[in-house]
Formats: C-alpha cells, structure tokens, sequence
C-alpha cells in the first residue's frame, strides 16, 4: 500500500523543530553547538522508523541513505544549522520535505526503490561562528581552501579545527568526504528564496538557474586635501567626486547588464574633516550576475567609468580585487523537470538565478547534476526571526519538491 506524501507534517515537524531549538530571539542551531547536536539527534529519531543507514562523514556532514536495486543515487540536501536569532526554514525545510520525500518513497517501493536515495545534512553551512559559509559542502566538493579554514577562530578564540575535533571530525581529513559523491547522479535542494522575486510576482514557487558569480573589489580614488574656503572649485581634485558619478553609473550598468546587481557598500574618506577637499575615497564594489561573459562585462564597464570619471576630475584611480567567484549553472534537464513538477503542482512556475550562494552550488561544482526549488519568502527576509513562508505554500513546495524527486529518480535510472 502507498502511503501518500503528507506535506501537513513537514509542516509540524518544521514547528516542532522550532519549539525544540528556538528562543524568544529565533531559532538557535549553529553548527557545533549542543543546540545543534540535539536538532540532528532529533532528525535521526525521525528517520530511524524506515530501513536506512546513516552516517557522519570525514566532514561532519550527515548522510541517510535509503538503498535501492542500483548504487546510483539520488541525493537531497539541507542544512539544519542557523544563524544566531536565525529564521525557522532555513536550510530545514529542505531537510523536512527530503525526510517526507523519503517515507513516500519508501512506501511506494516497500522499501526497495529502483535507485537509492540518499537525505544529507551539511556541516555549517551558514559559517555563522567561524565566518566561513558552506564548511561541509565545500569540504566535500574539494573546493574547501585547507590553509584559510586552519586558522580560522571564533569570537571565543577557539581554533575551527579544535572545535571540529570536539564533535569527532580531523579537520585535516575533512576533503575525504568527497566519497560520498562516488555514486551520485544528481542533487537537488529545496530552499526559502531569501528575497523578493517570487512574492513580487505573487508566485509560490520557482526553478533555480544557478547561483551569481561575484566581482568584489575595493576602488580607490587619489585627490589633493585642500582647504575648503581657500580653494576655488574648478582648482580641487576631489576625490569624492569621481566615488559619487559611479555611484550613479553602476545603476546604469547593472540595469544594461540585463539581470545583474551592483552594490557599492562602503565608502570611507580621508582626510575626512569638514573643512578639507576629500584627497583619498575608497568604496567597494559588489557586482554579481549569472552570466559570466555579463558579469566580466558589468565589471568592464565600471572600470572604463572609474577612470573615465577620475580624468574629469583631475585625480588618480587603483583597483584592488578583494573577492571573486564565477557563477554556478544548474543542470538544464534537472530545471525543466522542476519547472515541470511545479506547474504541475501549482499550475504557474517562474525561473530565477540565486543571489545567495548554497550547498547546491558546491555540489554542482564537484560535477553533479544539480538544481534548486525556490518557495516564496514572506517579507522576502531571512536570517531573522520574522522569516516566514504562508503555510500552504510550504504544503505545496513539499509536493513540488517530490515530484522533483520522483522525476529525478527516473533520470538517474535512465
Ligand atoms: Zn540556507
């Protein structure tokens, strides 16, 4: 017998998590804390009723597996860490609708399916205590820097590998986790959008292209400090003008990027005083776009401006590169079968990049077919305790998600 999917329990479960792991301020699970362990100790009770394995791996990741006729797998992953004061989705509803995929599937096959499917629970994936997002995913996927992560500490000064230690993983083997991906056919993550889009559009949900790729860097404009009644105005070389034109121009740019965001976050001045022409401004630049031809052009054209802007004003330029990341594609079948489940379930869907980086980008970076739901986020705000998503949307991405899963499992088959 068939027991059908139930997303009104994932709902429940989401609020008993809450009430387990929550405060007046928000949900309290940073990774490594006693909050924590007990969220996972919690999740394993809920799995151990079905024929599973589970295990922790060399990174401190969680993996379930439900075995089938082939070692093909199809896996689906969360993270059941927060943020301090954190929302109560984040990163566990995609481990809630995976537990809910589980029992349906296990139910429709009496516990044999035709591939095996496999629930993971990444290691600190929001970074929140060690500053570092993604630790278990990118530990996982290879792309983990050794030499930052070993000498990253926390506010406490505790060393990233001593607190590793102290839940039973070696930092210095966390990349053998990378195993885990041996029989893996495809990867797919439910997950809050964390933004606007989709209740701009008054949509529920959304098949996710990709995640940004990001240009971080730190301009610098060099002037002359001259005093501010002496000097007249057409003898200053300000170097605050030239920061405010591309202030201006990156809304050009971005709006000409077709897709693509500009966000210039800091700026800081010297001398500084009141009574002085500005001699040095330095601002940071955040660019980010799906397209990786785009977003070389977004920065293109920012640095054409920058010096465009600074010979009008008679000063000097420098660029510094403070970060980058190239964008991560989704697998193209994997999006038209999300796209698929969803209209299938709510009868509209919508294709949207993702602003923030997840799991899911590590994953497909290791080479796995990968795709991401979006559901709708009240507020379009997360990692705060007003985070929010209407009830019967949760219903609905749980039943989404699952035809996902059942059309992903089909394609892993082949
Ligand atoms: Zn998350």
């Amino acid at each position: 017998m068939t027991t059908p999917l139930n997303p009104k329990r994932t709902v429940a479960e989401l609020k008993e998590l809450r009430s387990l792991t929550s405060d007046e301020n928000g949900a309290q699970r940073v990774a490594f804390t006693p909050t924590w362990v007990k969220a996972r100790d919690w999740l394993r009770e809920k799995l151990r009723s079905l024929p599973v394995e589970s295990h922790i791996d060399a990174a401190g990741n969680s993996w379930t597996t439900l075995a089938g006729e082939s070692e093909r797998a199809l896996l689906i992953g969360g993270h059941i860490d927060s943020v301090p004061n954190g929302g109560w989705l984040d990163g566990c509803l995609n481990l809630l609708a995976g537990l809910e995929i589980l029992r349906r599937v296990n139910a429709e096959y009496g516990g044999k399916p035709p591939v095996t499917v496999r629930l993971v629970d990444w290691a600190d994936e929001e970074g929140a205590r060690f500053g570092k997002s993604l630790f278990g995913s990118s530990a996982c996927s290879g792309n983990l820097n050794m030499d930052e992560a070993r000498v990253l500490t926390d506010k406490q000064g505790i060393r990233l590998p001593d607190a590793l230690k102290s839940v039973g993983v070696d930092f210095e083997r966390v990349k053998e986790s990378g195993r885990e991906l041996k029989n893996a056919g495809a990867y797919i993550e439910l997950h809050i959008e964390q933004g606007p889009v989709l209740l701009d559009l008054e949509l529920p949900l959304g098949a996710v292209l990709g995640t940004f790729g990001v240009e971080r860097h730190a301009i610098t404009f060099h002037g002359q400090a001259a005093h501010s009644g002496s000097t007249p105005m057409n003898r200053r070389k300000d170097a605050f003008l030239a920061a405010a034109k591309i202030s201006q121009e990156i809304y050009r740019i971005a709006e000409r990027s077709k897709g693509g965001v500009c966000t210039i976050g800091s700026c800081t001045t010297k001398p500084g005083i009141v009574t002085s022409v500005v001699e040095e401004c330095r601002i940071t630049l955040d660019q980010r776009h799906l397209d990786a031809a785009a977003l070389a052009r977004m920065l293109q054209e920012a640095k054409a401006a920058s010096e465009r802007f600074a010979k009008e004003g008679n000063v000097g330029v420098s660029w510094e590169r403070l970060w980058q990341i190239e964008p991560v594609l989704f697998n193209p079948d994997l999006i038209a079968f999300c796209s698929e489940a969803i209209t299938e379930t709510c009868g509209k869907t919508h294709r949207l990049p993702s602003g923030p980086l997840h799991d899911a980008a590590e994953v497909a970076r290791a080479g796995i077919p990968t795709v991401m739901t979006f559901v709708q986020s009240l507020h379009g705000i997360s990692h705060n305790k007003i985070e929010d998503t209407k009830e019967e949307h949760l219903e609905l991405c749980v039943a989404a998600f699952d035809k996902l899963a059942d059309k992903a499992m089909k394609w892993v088959e082949g």
